[in-house]
């Protein structure tokens, strides 16, 4: 076990034979584990029959804590940090502490393991060799379309998290913007209820209306054709934009170049363009 050595550690996303030999003897030999839920983790590590200081490291108090657990890498102990489930940094807290201890020169060592996006991926059957992962979708629909609209042109399949309430307007919403393609909804990964559902994105749909979706999700969307998006000619969002009169030439370059699909800078150029003209 090396002294002031911060391992980032995945768990189980379910099925607790999924944790490592490796994951096992590491998080029984730091001086000190920092949990995302210190409860849950303490079930994970009973069943294993690991008893360590366990402090606490989430979303909201990720600053506090972050400084607490640098100063006891300083200190020289070798600390684990391990979320709910998966592999920290995922969709989950630890960017932030990895990102401080590199900066100090702290050594980041990663106990790979079980990840819901890449265990979802491996058993698709859609193409592997580029995907984008991007996390959750917005949950309000308009940040959600404006969200998916720039996953139009990437290649390969585009791995999502998704939350079972929401998966039916995500997958309206795919549609909509992305056009009829093969789908699939990973639920329960290594857990007793484990499915996925295959289709195209209106079958998907279909399966999931007639049942009550549970459990954690993860949804994939096969490459498509780049479906053209119908952009806003330029002069009208600008003249729209402008009619405002509250935007200042920056912010309507942003929005104008959201929207029409050009360079902020053409979009700039062409507001200023117009502005001059109207003076
Ligand atoms: N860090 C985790 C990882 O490595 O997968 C992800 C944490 S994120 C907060 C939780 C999300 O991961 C869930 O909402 C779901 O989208 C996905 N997820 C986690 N476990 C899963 C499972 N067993 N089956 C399907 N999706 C899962």
């Amino acid at each position: 076990m090396a002294p002031a050595t911060l391992y980032i550690i995945a768990t189980p996303i379910g099925n607790l034979e999924d944790i490592t030999y490796r994951a096992v003897r590491i998080l029984g030999e730091v001086d000190l584990i920092a949990a995302e839920d210190t409860r849950h983790s303490l079930k994970l590590l009973s069943h294993f029959g690991i008893s360590k200081p366990l402090t606490s490291y989430f979303d909201h108090n990720q600053q506090i804590k972050g400084e607490r657990i640098l100063n006891a890498l300083r200190q020289g102990k070798s600390v684990a940090l391990i979320s709910d489930a998966g592999t920290p940094c995922i969709s989950d807290p630890g960017y932030q502490l990895v990102r401080d201890a590199v900066a100090e020169n702290i050594p980041v060592v990663p106990v790979p393991g079980a990840c819901a996006a890449v265990a979802a991926l491996s058993a698709s059957g859609l193409p592997t060799d580029s995907f984008t992962f991007a996390g959750f979708p917005p949950s309000r629909q308009g940040k959600r379309r404006t969200f998916l609209i720039g996953m139009n042109a990437l290649p390969g399949t585009l791995v999502l998290y998704e939350a079972p309430h929401r998966l039916i307007d995500t997958l309206s919403d795919i549609r909509e913007v992305l056009g009829e393609r093969q789908v699939i909804v990973a639920r329960e990964l290594t857990k007793m209820f484990e499915e996925c559902i295959r289709g195209t994105v209106s079958e998907v749909i279909t399966a999931v209306s007639h049942v009550v979706v549970r459990g954690e999700v993860v949804l994939l969307v096969a490459p498509g054709e780049v479906v053209p998006l119908e952009c806003e000619p330029l002069a009208e969002v600008l003249s729209r934009l402008m009619a405002d009169g509250n935007l200042s030439i920056k912010d309507i370059a942003k929005q104008a170049a959201a929207v029409s699909g050009i360079s902020r800078s053409e979009a700039y150029a062409e507001a200023l363009r117009l502005k001059n003209e109207h003076n």
